[in-house]
C-alpha cells in the first residue's frame, strides 16, 4: 500500500456515516457502538474476528435489519430506518459472502436483470461498461453462473451491484473461499473500481486483502468499533491487530 493512496481520498466528504449504531437479533444484542464514516472515494475496511459483528453492520446499513439504535446517514441523507428496497434506490448496495446470482442464466442474463430495479440514479454502469473491467466475465458472457468459478460468481455479482447503480458497494468478505490467485484479481478489480470513484467499504475475514486494498481500517471487536486508522498507522502499530483479531501483519 502506497502512502498516496492513503491520502487522495477527502476525508471531509462522507458519504456514509454511522453513529453509535446498536442491533440486535431477538434479545441478543450484537452491536454496541459502532460509529465509523466512508469518504467519498475511499476503499474502507471493516475487520474483526468471527462474530464481531461485521455482517450486522452491513446489514443495518442496507436496511435488511434494522437497528435499535444510532444513526445512520448517507450522502447527508438518514437512512437509520429505511428498508433494502429504498436504500437500493438511493445507490447503496451489499454484495453478500454468497454472492447470490442467477445460476441458470448466463453472464449478460444476470447483468440485464440487474438493471431492472436499483437505483434511479444516472450512475448506473452500462453492461458494455462493465465487461470493459471485468475482462474475465467479458470473457464468459454466454456462460450460465452455475459454471462459473467462485472467483468469476464474486465478480458477476460485483458487476450486478454496478449495473444496478450502486455509489456505495458493501463487500462481504469478497476473497472468502477463493485460491490465493483469484484473490489477487479481486484485489486488483477492487482496485480498478476505486480508480473508477466507486466507494468501498469492504468486510474482509482477511486482513491482508484489507490492508491491500482499502485506504483506512475500522477495527469491529465485539460488536464496537475500538480502532480506526490508515494502513500507515496499523503498520506502525501492530500490536492492534494482535490485541483485537489475534494476528501479526
Ligand atoms: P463472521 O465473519 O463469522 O460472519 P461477523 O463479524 O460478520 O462474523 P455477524 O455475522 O455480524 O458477525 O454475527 C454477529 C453475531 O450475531 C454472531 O454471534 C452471530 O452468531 C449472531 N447472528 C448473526 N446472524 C444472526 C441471526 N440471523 N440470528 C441470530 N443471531 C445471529
Amino acid at each position: 500500500m502506497s502512502a498516496d493512496r492513503d491520502d487522495r481520498n477527502d476525508h471531509d466528504d462522507p458519504l456514509l456515516e454511522i453513529d453509535g449504531l446498536a442491533a440486535a437479533y431477538g434479545e441478543t444484542r450484537v452491536l454496541e457502538d459502532v460509529s465509523l464514516s466512508v469518504s467519498r472515494g475511499e476503499v474502507a475496511s471493516l475487520i474483526g474476528r468471527n462474530g464481531a459483528g461485521k455482517t450486522t453492520t452491513l446489514r443495518c446499513v442496507l436496511g435488511s435489519l434494522q437497528p435499535i439504535g444510532g444513526q445512520i446517514t448517507y450522502a447527508g441523507t438518514d437512512v437509520t430506518n429505511l428498508s433494502s428496497t429504498e436504500t437500493a434506490r438511493l445507490g447503496i448496495a451489499l454484495v453478500p459472502e454468497d454472492r447470490r446470482i442467477f445460476p441458470g442464466l448466463t453472464v449478460r442474463e444476470n447483468l440485464a436483470l440487474a438493471g431492472y430495479g436499483g437505483s434511479d440514479e444516472a450512475s448506473r454502469w452500462t453492461i458494455e461498461e462493465v465487461l470493459s473491467v471485468f475482462e474475465s466475465l467479458a470473457d464468459r458472457e454466454g456462460s450460465r453462473g452455475a459454471q462459473l468459478s467462485g472467483g468469476e460468481q464474486q465478480m458477476l455479482a460485483i458487476a450486478r451491484a454496478l449495473v444496478a447503480g450502486a455509489d456505495l458497494l458493501l463487500l462481504d468478505e469478497p476473497t472468502e473461499g477463493l485460491a490465493p490467485y483469484v484473490v489477487r484479481r479481486v484485489e486488483e478489480l477492487i482496485t480498478d473500481l476505486n480508480d473508477a470513484d466507486v466507494t468501498i467499504l469492504l468486510v474482509e475475514q482477511n486482513v491482508r486483502v484489507a490492508l491491500d486494498v482499502a485506504d483506512r481500517h475500522h477495527v469491529l471487536d465485539r460488536g464496537r468499533v475500538v480502532y480506526e486508522g490508515s494502513t500507515t498507522d496499523l503498520d506502525a502499530d501492530e500490536s492492534v491487530l494482535d490485541r483485537h483479531l489475534g494476528v501479526g501483519i
